[in-house]
């Protein structure tokens, strides 16, 4: 789901409400902010129709920006792609393939936030340079190919956390550092592409 920018990132903050409020406790903007702007979320995916397995795709949605990895026209999204899901606090705990990074994920397990998420490291490029974004990976958007061809761009990369990703506080005190010095599957149906949630 590429989204809005995050609206803040302060790992400072005295009340790190990402890490401590349930998602069912956050407040519209909390929500949105929760978001880290990945986007792997808004590529298309493949469910076999016979085990109901979702696959991701390197194709990313229509109205994907593959460079800020945020959707072009958030505000009205559900109406241009019917499929765009809507995220909720139950959908966080419930979608198999939500990737494991994915800040609505780790929140509905209980987690904290790692260090690349903006609202940690209180920078909204953080989530590209860990790697964690779809920027660089991705250059072909659904209307590129007949649907047919989907499956021969299956790929298995948003549904993993690269190497030490999920690490919190080792690597945040890293980066602190750093910041001083300076159908079947195959031919299958697409699979809905979630949406951030709660007013959206
Ligand atoms: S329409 Fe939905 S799936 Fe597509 S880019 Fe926007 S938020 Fe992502
Ligand atoms: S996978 Fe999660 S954190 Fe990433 S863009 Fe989608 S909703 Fe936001």
């Amino acid at each position: 789901m590429g989204h809005e920018p995050p609206r803040r990132g302060n790992s400072m903050a005295k009340t790190a409400y990402w890490d401590e409020k349930p998602l069912e406790a956050l407040t519209p903007a909390e929500w949105e902010s929760l978001c880290d702007g990945c986007g792997r979320c808004c590529l298309v995916k493949l469910e076999d129709e016979d085990t109901g397995r979702v696959y991701f795709t390197e194709i990313a949605c229509r109205l994907l920006d593959v460079t800020t990895c945020r959707c072009s026209d958030y505000a009205h999204r559900r109406r241009r792609v019917r499929d765009c899901l809507k995220l909720t606090p139950d959908l966080a705990a419930s979608l198999a393939w939500l990737p494991p990074t994915c800040a609505y994920r780790l929140r509905a397990e209980g987690r904290r936030l790692p260090w690349w998420h903006p609202l940690v490291s209180g920078s909204p490029e953080t989530v590209h340079e860990a790697g964690i974004s779809v920027r660089g990976r991705v250059s072909l958007t659904e209307t590129d190919l007949k649907i047919d061809d989907y499956a021969e761009h299956i790929v298995s990369w948003p549904g993993k956390s690269p190497r030490g990703a999920l690490q919190v506080a080792k690597i945040a005190a890293k980066t602190t550092r750093k910041k001083t010095t300076r159908g079947k599957t195959t031919r299958g149906k697409a699979a809905g592409r979630p949406q951030i949630q709660g007013s959206r």
